[in-house]
């Protein structure tokens, strides 16, 4: 037997068949519990500009918190909220908890934030709905929220969430793909669908110290040929942003600048950033051989 820390006690597991199985019920069973319970959270990490270091906005990333201090990574708790039938609710408690976040933290500004919307949730009938209803309840301005989607979505109904995308952005809300570039994006979806940003994945700024400069650039041209703007992924390093600063891309999300921060680390961040940008490394002419 190997016995295994749960939020509410102790689970035991033997190598018989379906052990597995039950261990992920009880899991499922422990965070419908806790969005019953409201006892999720929100984190949010900045977005910085390129060009001025300043913040643009942040982006909501779902927290699940656990009395033991262990994490449970939102890659797993999401899936198994999709699976189970609690994204509707979890969904929408993240929107309008993002929402009343930047609300307090920015009441008089044009910083958005950015909420990742599973495509469980853009086929729902009451999603379009649900949003307008938390924006006038919130009083955040549509322009100041952006729904990151997932290239996943382009294997679905794509005329429906095609729908979906006009009415949210015939409001003035931001449409954006995430992980761009690892998933099911063609050309075709791209120039046909209501976008205004991609968001290119973290790998292709990992891949940049091994030659992947070239792709890179590639995505870049690829999203200003569609009139896109780029938000780059997971800059870690002073190395990564001074490739990044070189090849392109109008905003910056990663550890360099700033970790997924709580309701409670905000304030003094925001403060702090929004006087004072972030200094940019400078940027050297290319050297011109005669
Ligand atoms: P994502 O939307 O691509 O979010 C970016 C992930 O990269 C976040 O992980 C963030 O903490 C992490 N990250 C940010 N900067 C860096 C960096 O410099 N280096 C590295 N190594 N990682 C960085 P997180 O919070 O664990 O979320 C994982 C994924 O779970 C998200 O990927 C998103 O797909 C999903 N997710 C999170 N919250 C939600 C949500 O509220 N709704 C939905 N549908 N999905 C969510
Ligand atoms: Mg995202
Ligand atoms: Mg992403
Ligand atoms: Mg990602």
């Amino acid at each position: 037997y190997r016995a295994k820390c749960m939020k509410d006690g102790v689970s035991i597991y033997n190598d018989h068949w379906g052990s597995e199985a039950a261990e992920r019920v009880r899991l499922a069973q422990a965070l419908r519990k806790a969005i019953e319970t409201r006892s999720m959270d929100v984190a949010l990490q900045p977005f910085i500009a390129a060009k001025s270091g300043s913040i643009t906005g942040f982006e909501a990333l779902a927290r699940w918190p656990q009395q033991n201090g262990d994490s449970i990574s939102p890659g797993v708790f999401i899936p198994l909220a999709e699976e189970y039938g609690f994204m509707p609710l979890l969904g929408g408690w993240i929107l309008r908890r993002a929402c009343e976040i930047l609300v307090e933290i920015a009441p008089d500004s044009m910083i958005r934030v950015a909420v990742n919307i599973s495509v469980l949730q853009l086929i729902d009938p009451d999603f379009v709905p649900e949003v307008f209803t938390i924006l006038e309840e919130t009083g955040l301005q549509p322009e100041r929220l952006e729904v990151e989607m997932t290239e996943n979505v382009f294997a679905n109904d794509v005329e429906q969430i095609r729908h979906v995308l006009n009415q949210l952005r015939a409001r003035g809300i931001r449409v954006s793909i995430d992980d761009f570039g690892t998933g099911y994006s063609s050309i075709s979806y791209l120039r046909n669908f209501p976008l205004d940003s991609l968001k290119i994945d973290r790998s292709f700024v990992t891949a940049l110290k091994d030659g992947g400069e070239g792709l890179y650039s590639s995505i870049v041209a690829l999203a200003h040929g569609l009139e896109l703007s780029i938000i780059v992924e997971g800059v870690e390093t002073e190395e990564e942003l001074k490739a990044v600063l070189r090849l392109g891309g109008e905003e910056l999300q990663g550890y360099y600048f700033a970790k997924p921060m709580l309701r409670q680390e905000l304030d003094a961040w925001y403060l702090i950033h929004n006087e004072t940008p972030y200094k940019m490394p400078r940027q050297y002419p290319p050297i011109r051989l005669a």
